[in-house]
């Protein structure tokens, strides 16, 4: 990519597309391309293709979808599969008519099936089940990273794609009912805090892992897998280390400063047991994350109390 190259970023509002767009303005790219939903809907093939047709990108970061947490993953299941393969089709489909140079399609590590050995390799696509919270996602979400891989050995064109883990930072979801856990429970120990609560409820038993990553280390990634990598194979993009959701309660409540107690609310499901990704593919292409859990919580929360004042 050169500095006045035609860059479009699907998805610029959400909290990936965002950490690409900013991390891009940084380093001095002049023509970015970026509409919002109101300004394009990506479900509508005919407004996708009439885009590409008059913009002409010459790079797609693809970071649109549907998103959510394990809450509105299980409860609006047919949105989330049928958004979300409606945008990445139309706009992966519309990029290769147009004859758009490099693409790179943004995944999720919940593509992998539920019991993978740990830590998950790319190799483990499609060995088994996947975890039943999240499948419409996950199927629209493997289905993109095989057109990606199909329109290569087909038509030979550079399509990309990299699977994250669980991300956070500025511009993610805090809405309690839809968020993924990090937001939901920066949110609720800063609320209790502030109101002076005796206790914080966190769903399920506390005991599954996950990994997180700061989603500008993200962005970073995804930036330098556009420069350094053509490969069908997808690549998995990870801090390297999980940890588990009480963990994560307990340093929360220790970076926001809540007295209260932790109870945990097994009503709620725990989801899949463990989703730690095998990073080595990306390392070994020399990338490596930088922000430690600790720092990147603490500048999302400083994030989080901006919004508020600004709300
Ligand atoms: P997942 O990674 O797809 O399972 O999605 P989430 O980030 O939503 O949930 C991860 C884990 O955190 C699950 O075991 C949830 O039950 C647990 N969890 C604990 N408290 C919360 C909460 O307040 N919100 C959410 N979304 N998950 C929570």
């Amino acid at each position: 990519m050169k500095t006045d190259s035609r860059i479009y970023i699907a998805g610029h509002r959400g909290m990936v597309g965002s950490a690409i767009l900013r991390r891009l303005q940084r380093d001095g790219y002049k023509n970015l391309l970026a509409r919002s939903r109101d300004e394009l809907d990506l479900r509508r093939q005919a407004d996708v293709e009439e885009f590409f047709d008059d913009e002409q990108p010459e790079y797609v970061f693809l970071a649109a979808a549907k998103v959510g947490g394990i809450h509105a993953n299980n409860t609006y299941k047919a949105d989330f599969i049928l958004d979300n393969l409606q945008i990445q089709t139309n706009v992966i489909t519309a990029a290769y008519q147009s004859g758009v140079k490099k693409l790179l399609f943004l995944g999720s590590s919940c593509i992998y099936p539920k019991i993978a050995p740990q830590p998950i390799t790319e190799e483990s696509l499609l060995t088994g089940s996947l975890e039943p919270t999240n499948e419409p996602y996950a199927i629209a979400k493997i289905a993109g990273l095989k057109a990606c891989q199909f329109l290569r050995e087909q038509y030979g064109v550079d399509f990309i794609s990299m699977m994250p883990t669980n991300l956070y930072g500025p511009n993610d979801n805090f809405d309690l009912k839809t968020s993924h856990v990090l937001p939901a429970l920066i949110r609720k120990f800063h609320d209790a805090k502030v109101q002076g609560a005796r206790h914080v409820e966190v769903w399920g038993t506390g005991s599954p892992r996950r990994e997180f990553l700061h989603v500008d280390d993200c962005a970073d990634a995804g930036i330098f897998l556009m420069e350094n990598y053509s490969g069908g194979e997808t690549i998995n993009v990870g801090w390297g280390e999980d940890i588990s959701i009480r963990k994560l309660a307990e340093l929360i409540q220790e970076i926001i400063g809540f007295e209260g107690e932790i109870i945990f609310n097994r009503d709620y499901p725990d989801g899949t047991p463990r989703k730690l990704l095998d990073t080595s593919r990306i390392n070994q292409l020399g990338w490596r994350p930088k922000i430690s859990l600790r720092d990147g919580i603490t500048s999302a929360y400083s994030w989080f109390k901006e919004q508020r004042q600004l709300a």
